[in-house]
């Protein structure tokens, strides 16, 4: 047929065919979330796909009608069963209109379940009629009664006024024969009026019958319609009749509740005497007596649910709402109520694990929190808020993007973002603010804890500060580049005097040939020195770095050292102090301080012409110092000094060096239990200083 020039793909078909239809219908998947509304649906409401996709469409339910509803649908939708339920939903007026709607889950070929496809329709005409029938068959009934029961007095008037015409006729046969006849007549003629009053009356009383029992025919459809959507309702729902609270009707689920007990037509007390003196006795007397509604929400029940079983912790949402006689007096309790005895169990379980999980995260040195599976904080641990200064309602969720530098947060947000989609856990880098201000690198780890199905339930975040060793990375960066730089330039000097000799090697000349052989020579020096440096630094590190003491003057050591500067005569070297002042130390050690303190003062106060070695005593301690009168060291510097590869700028001048040399020589003062520091001011020199133990 022509259908194959119009081939329509099947989702479109299908789509086509469910919005065409009058009425509305939804379409939810395995994960219970609707995600198709027909067009029928999307008028009615006068709201977008995209407004009642997932759970956007409990919105347009009439908020007193939405417990009732979720309580149903939470029952079919757990046992993968029809459900059917009516309501008032919002019309795209605004106005609410009664529907009802019926659900039936689908499944695959395979028997999986795979959601729901449920219609609904406007029930609102229907009710409103219903309403007004009853309320017309009412008021007629009682229209028709007053009217009966007015000719009905006044057939009686019209009875008393012919008995007394009666008594006057006879009266009057007693004085007139002649009357006698024409009184008969009138007689004759009452007794047919009254004949035919008869008759109306009959048939009057025979409309009445024929009105009455339609109405009770109605009223029994009602009941029965209404007794069937109780047996039928997938909550448990029950009537508690009169102030006794007499069992008067139970539906499967309410029965369900307590297999196996007997309650129908036994008082409450006498059924379930275990309720006696619970809360819930005297909720249900309240509602008794003010006709209040009561509705109760994971409301612990202490019940039997066996005949002569022991009584359990169980849990319940219910309803109970006041039943009112004709006479419109309270006269019963309608019992709506569904089991949450294992949601709420669950819940307990999972709310004392996060406890004794938060507990455990307050105890970590780090900084710790847990997100939700979507990525919001719910929990942080102490240090956290120590760390932040800020609390919970300031960080939660995702409060905490205003703690990260904001040139990081845009990136990590992302690596942030994939870690929570994945089921593997994740970390990343970042700078977090200290309530000081101060940013500091911490690493972020993320790791996922699952389920007993394996899926990710929460994740746990840790933070750990990293400031330190990124910095010493950073410089450990900039030291590979200052060595290689520093070896470099030794290297490059020694081959090119090697290159010269090489060239003369058949003719040597006699004045250059030594001057090449010292440079190559302070070449190989200078780079053996860097080499002992590099050493030192890595036995530093490994703590290896060797120390052997023995005894000898501070003043000899310092008068012997650093001839290569007295040599070269640029500086002059004075010692002052004390002659006779010894030490126990490692003398080759001490030298190495002292040269590197002494080479420091030539490199970085060249123009200082007299450099001072100083011996002197400071408690139990002798204090060596050399002192300079170079420009000294800016006092924001000076805390740095001692540390690894640290090496102070001088804009516009470049000295070399490894930025080791005081490093060492602090980790070698250490070793012998003393100190040493600096006092500098800017254009004032330097004096650095340290002690060794005194030897008596
Ligand atoms: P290096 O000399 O290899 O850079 P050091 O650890 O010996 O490493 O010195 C660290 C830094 O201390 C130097 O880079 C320099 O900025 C500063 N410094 C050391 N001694 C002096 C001094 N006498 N005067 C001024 N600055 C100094």
């Amino acid at each position: 047929m022509a259908s194959s020039n119009h081939h329509i793909p099947i989702e479109t078909e299908f789509k086509t065919i469910m919005d065409s239809l009058p009425g509305m219908i939804r379409i939810s998947g395995a994960d219970n979330l609707f995600y198709f509304f027909n067009k029928g649906w999307l008028r009615f409401t006068g709201r977008t796909l995209q407004q009642e996709y997932g759970i956007g469409w409990t919105e347009g339910i009439h908020p007193d009608d939405l417990l009732r509803y979720k309580d149903i649908y939470a029952v079919s939708v757990g046992a993968h069963t029809e459900f059917i339920v009516d309501y008032r939903l919002r019309n795209y007026d605004g106005s609410y209109r009664w529907v009802a709607e019926q659900g039936s889950p689908r499944f695959l070929p395979d028997g999986i379940f795979s959601g729901y496809i449920s219609s609904c329709i406007d029930i609102n005409e229907i009710r409103e009629t219903d309403r007004q029938k009853s309320e017309y068959i009412q008021t007629e009934a009682l229209a028709r009664e007053q009217f009966l029961n007015e000719e009905l007095a006044s057939f009686n008037e019209e009875l008393a006024s012919t008995n007394e015409e009666l008594a006057s006729s006879n009266e009057e046969l007693a004085s007139s024969n002649e009357e006698l006849s024409a009184t008969n007549e009138e007689l004759l003629q009452s007794r047919e009026s009254l004949a035919l009053l008869n008759n109306e009356l009959e048939h009057q009383v025979k409309l009445r019958t024929a009105e009455l029992s339609r109405s009770q025919d109605d009223a029994i459809n009602q009941r029965d319609r209404l007794k069937r959507f109780f047996m039928q309702a997938p909550a448990g729902i029950c009537i508690l009749d009169g102030p006794e609270l007499i069992f008067e009707l139970i539906n499967p689920p309410y029965q369900q509740l307590f297999p196996g007990r007997n309650l129908l037509n036994k008082r409450l007390l006498d059924a379930v005497p275990e309720i006696k003196g619970e809360p819930i006795w005297d909720i249900l007397q309240n509602v008794l007596q003010t006709g209040k509604t009561y509705e109760g929400n994971e409301l612990l029940i202490p019940l039997v649910r066996n005949e002569g079983g022991a009584v359990e912790d169980r849990y319940f949402n219910f309803i109970y709402q006041a039943r009112y006689d004709k006479d419109h007096v309270i006269d019963g309790i309608l019992v709506f109520v569904i089991e949450v005895t294992d949601t709420v169990l669950t819940k307990l379980k999972i709310q004392e694990e996060a406890e004794r999980f938060q507990t455990q995260l307050n105890a970590i040195p780090q900084i710790a929190w847990t997100n939700t599976v979507s990525g919001e904080v719910d929990f942080y641990n102490h240090q956290w808020y120590n760390y932040t200064g800020l609390d919970f309602e300031q960080t939660k969720a995702w409060g905490w993007k205003d703690v990260i530098h904001p040139d990081d947060l845009q990136y990590n947000l992302k690596t942030f973002d994939e870690i929570i989609k994945g089921k593997v856990g994740g970390e990343f880098e970042i700078r977090e603010k200290r309530k000081d201000g101060a940013y500091r690198w911490h690493l972020i780890r993320i790791l996922p804890i699952t389920n007993e199905d394996g899926e990710v339930a929460r994740w746990i975040g840790t933070a750990t500060d990293i400031q330190e060793l990124k910095m010493l990375q950073s410089q450990k960066d900039d030291f590979i580049s200052i060595a290689s730089h520093e070896l470099k330039t030794p290297v490059t000097s020694l081959k090119a005097s090697i290159q010269l000799m090489d060239r003369m090697k058949e003719n040597p000349s006699p004045v250059m040939l030594p001057k090449l052989i010292t440079q190559a020579a302070r070449s190989v020096d200078k780079i053996s020195e860097l080499i002992e440096d590099l050493l030192d630094a890595s036995r530093v590190n490994q703590s290896q770095l060797s120390i052997v003491k023995t005894t000898f003057k501070a003043s000899e050591m310092l008068e012997g050292c650093c001839n290569h500067v007295r040599i070269e005569a640029k500086h002059e070297l004075i010692f002052q102090g004390d002659k006779e002042l010894t030490v126990f130390a490692d003398e080759h050690r001490i030298d190495q301080v002292v040269i590197n303190l002494v080479n420091n003062a030539v490199k970085y106060a060249p123009n200082s012409k007299t450099i001072y070695l100083i011996a002197e005593t400071a408690g139990d301690y002798v204090k060596i110092s050399v002192r300079d009168n170079g420009p000294g060291i800016a006092p924001d510097k000076i805390p740095d000094l001692f540390s690894k590869y640290y090496r102070a700028e001088y804009t516009g001048v470049q000295y070399s060096g490894l930025g080791l040399g005081l490093y060492i020589s602090a980790e070698i003062i250490a070793r012998h239990g003393g100190r040493i520091g600096v006092d500098s001011e800017l254009g004032k020199g330097s004096t650095f200083w340290f002690t060794l133990p005194i030897n008596h």
